[in-house]
């Protein structure tokens, strides 16, 4: 992952070109400029110096002192430098802060670089998954509705999130959450999003039941993926109705829960489903009959129930990626 991005049209950024504006710009001083900065951008990256470039590493990349007095001028003219102070081993000292523009420059900070090793850090922790999915199931904290871990692309992808952004993770911070909901959540710049109780009663597909089960904690399966002769059979009539509800997509309806997380497939035992109704908030799912909402089989789409049955029970370990979004 690059520390440092330059913007694609950085070559020709206002602040480039002023340099080109410095009354005694010469035919070198652009490129130079922009050269030397750069250089110490990348510098100041490497270290995690957010955007600060030392005195000894602008000296360094300038090439003489001549040359880095003249950058130094044309770089603060320009608008790329400005002065400031850092304290280093308890002593202030001179040094330059780099314009913060993602036009020109973008720097991931030391932060940011430590959130995204700490994110990575906690979903491969098992001292949180493990409990997280046996108390959460495969139903996302926030919608409602069932997460594919098979899936990393679609929005009902299952994923993990950081109830406190920023802070590492606890079971109690942890949640499920399908990536509609994380991608959405993480754009929110008021984070108003909250959770839902946790279920009562989890829903736990065969990849979780397989997930836990290697982590010895074993658990029952409450719901496969749907199987094409028991779509035939149970209230067939519900079925065509599921076939228009889908493609409204996962992260529009936090009422969703009551359709779509009973869909994966749940085949074997809707009931579980229904049994969420306990003032879990994810009780609101409608007790329609395990084969609704399927006809997806995983892949988004509806409507297709009367291929399903031409479809190998295998296939409900290889899903797969949902054609339409919205629906899963
Ligand atoms: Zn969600």
């Amino acid at each position: 992952m690059p520390w440092l991005k330059e913007g694609d049209a950085a070559a020709n950024h206002p602040i480039v070109l002023s340099a080109l504006e410095m009354e005694d710009a010469d035919d070198r001083i652009l490129n130079e400029c922009f050269g030397w900065v750069n250089r110490c951008a990348t510098q100041s990256a490497a270290y995690e110096k957010d955007y600060i470039i030392t005195i000894g590493t602008a000296r360094q990349m300038a090439g003489s002192i001549t040359r880095y007095h003249a950058l130094v001028k044309a770089a603060k003219f320009c608008g790329y430098l400005t002065d400031t102070e850092i304290i280093v081993d308890g002593e202030v000292r001179q040094a330059f802060k780099l314009v913060e523009d993602n036009d020109l420059f973008h720097m991931i900070l030391k932060d940011e670089r430590a959130w995204t090793n700490q994110r990575k850090k906690d979903q491969r922790n098992p001292e949180l998954t493990v409990p997280v999915r046996h108390r959460d199931g495969d139903a996302c904290r926030y919608c409602g509705k069932t997460v594919n871990w098979s899936d990393r692309v679609s929005g009902r992808a299952g994923s993990y999130d950081h109830t406190n952004p920023g802070r590492k993770a606890t079971v109690e911070t942890y949640v499920v959450c399908c990536k509609a909901c994380n991608g959405q959540r993480a754009d929110d710049p008021d984070s108003t999003w909250e959770t839902l109780p946790a279920p009562t009663e989890p829903l736990y597909g065969p990849q979780t039941v397989e997930f836990l089960a290697n982590h010895d904690v074993i658990v029952t399966p409450t719901y496969t993926r749907p199987e094409p002769q028991v779509k035939a059979e149970d209230t067939p009539p519900v079925e065509q109705p599921t076939s228009a509800a889908p493609g409204k997509g996962e992260a529009t309806a936090p009422t969703g829960p009551s359709s779509d997380s009973a869909d994966p497939g749940a085949t074997a035992s809707p009931a579980h489903d229904l049994g969420r109704s306990s003032g879990t908030g994810l009780g609101h799912r409608s007790p329609r009959p395990s084969h609704v909402g399927t006809g997806r089989d995983g892949t988004g789409q509806v409507g297709k129930g009367a291929q399903l049955p031409t479809q190998p029970p295998k296939n409900k370990s290889k899903r797969r990626r949902p054609r339409s979004r919205g629906r899963n």
